[in-house]
């Protein structure tokens, strides 16, 4: 499919590159009045990029060719859920907007995991970035959440217009259905960034792996899910007056059970704090010890030498591209596992019997099956363009440009995403 696209790609890419900065438009065709078209950013939790050659996404298959689709969109490091959720409402990478891991610890603040609903909800763990909802309220666009990571924390005082706190047993219809209910209002009161938030798809790929039935059950599903949508939008007069970006945060890779890398009897537990074991396993000094104690430094390096199935590094030594280390909240020991290995303990692994993911994300961020999809619709794109692979950051600036609003400092780059948008639009 890469080879076959190449000539069109390069053809982009002239395209895009040779193009003159264009003032902005005050108003667009498609808005006659110079408000921004509304614009919905969809997430289907871990839809890798190749899950919609399965032929079993209908609905994205035709925002795909009416739309924008890339190749793949690059998470970034580390592939982990909350912290791409929140580089692509920021254009922040995890290192710069704090979000550096599902779980992780903090001097002043203390200890972050999903499950810990008090800090999601503070705040202070997400204030290094500023959410799109943020800058959107400031410049009078309202604002609109069925579900996204951050969205529920008060960051810088601030929640979006309406949101909803983070319920799992909220059916995919149900969440489509109060995305609708947020639209159908006069166009005064309606919201002009929204998200919408599905996670079925990582649930099967977790628990059964990405190539089971189960993971085609849950597209199958979120694709009537999508279908629900078009529908509601098309009955309302919406579908054409819309952006719509249906992305991923990352891919998922199958791990077999027996690829798990023993972490205890590599490292001696008792003499560090373990701050999260998995795939991107992290371990700091004991508190009342500094990363000079001699015990800490021994162990890493030890632990720095070649390892089976993983690598570790001190985090001042992450390779440069993973982009990863400077955030105080990173931990000082890291260790990622090889694609298709896990990291874990023996006591973990006796006591899990039968709860072990046999799929699994949080791998370096350039290997082809963390690979996430992006498929773009509305008045504002291009009809049936492919473009080449892009890092996930450039969301955050193409999105900020498609409401007209001024970006907040970012990791993102808009030059490299504005072939997708029509000329008039960009
Ligand atoms: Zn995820």
């Amino acid at each position: 499919m890469k080879i076959l696209l190449r000539p069109l790609l390069v053809l982009l890419v002239a395209f895009s590159t040779g193009c003159v900065t264009q003032p902005h438009p005050s108003s667009t065709p498609h808005s006659p009045v110079s408000q921004p078209a509304p614009l919905l950013l969809i997430s289907i939790d871990a839809y890798r990029a190749d899950y919609i050659t399965r032929g079993l996404s209908p609905t994205l298959a035709m925002l795909a060719q009416d739309g924008v689709q890339a190749d793949s969109m690059q998470p970034s490091f580390p592939s982990l859920t909350f912290p791409n959720h929140y580089t692509i409402v920021t254009g922040l990478r995890p290192d710069h907007h704090g979000i550096v891991d599902n779980t992780m610890t903090d001097p002043q603040l203390g200890k972050f995991s999903l499950k810990n609903r008090k800090a999601v909800s503070d705040g202070r763990w997400w204030d290094e970035g500023t959410p799109i909802w943020e800058t959107a309220d400031a410049h009078g666009l309202r604002t609109a959440t069925m579900f996204w990571p951050g969205a529920e924390a008060d960051i810088h005082g601030q929640h979006p217009d309406d949101w909803k706190p983070f319920d799992g047993a909220v059916t995919a219809d149900a969440r489509v259905d109060q995305v609708l209910a947020w639209l159908n209002v006069p166009a005064a009161q309606r919201p002009t960034f929204l998200t919408l938030y599905f996670d079925a798809v990582d649930h099967a790929g977790h628990e059964y792996g990405p190539d089971s039935p189960q993971v085609n059950d849950a597209l199958r599903h979120t694709d009537d899910a999508m279908a629900r949508l078009v529908r509601g939008l098309k009955q309302d007069g919406l579908f054409d007056q819309m952006n719509i970006i249906v992305l991923a945060d990352h891919g998922m890779a199958s791990v077999p059970l027996a690829n798990s890398v023993m972490i205890d009897k590599l490292i001696p537990l008792d003499k560090v704090q373990t701050v999260g074991l998995g795939v991107l396993a992290g371990f700091n000094p004991k508190s009342g010890t500094t990363n000079a104690d001699s015990d800490f430094a021994s162990i890493e390096r030890t632990m720095e030498q070649p390892q089976q199935h993983m690598h570790c590094w001190d985090k001042t030594r992450v390779p440069k591209r993973l982009a990863y280390g400077s955030n105080p909240r990173v931990p000082q020991l890291l260790c990622l596992a090889d694609v298709g290995w896990r990291i874990t303990t023996a006591d973990y692994a006796t006591s899990h019997v039968g709860h072990i993911s046999v799929g699994e994300h949080g791998y370096d961020n350039a290997d082809p099956l963390m690979q996430a999809l992006f498929i773009a619709h509305g008045p504002d794109f291009r009809d049936g363009a492919k473009v080449p692979t892009f890092p996930n950051v450039d969301v955050y600036p193409l999105m900020t440009h498609l409401l007209q609003i001024p970006a907040a400092p970012n990791d993102g780059n808009y030059d490299a995403v504005k072939s997708m948008l029509k000329p008039d639009a960009r």
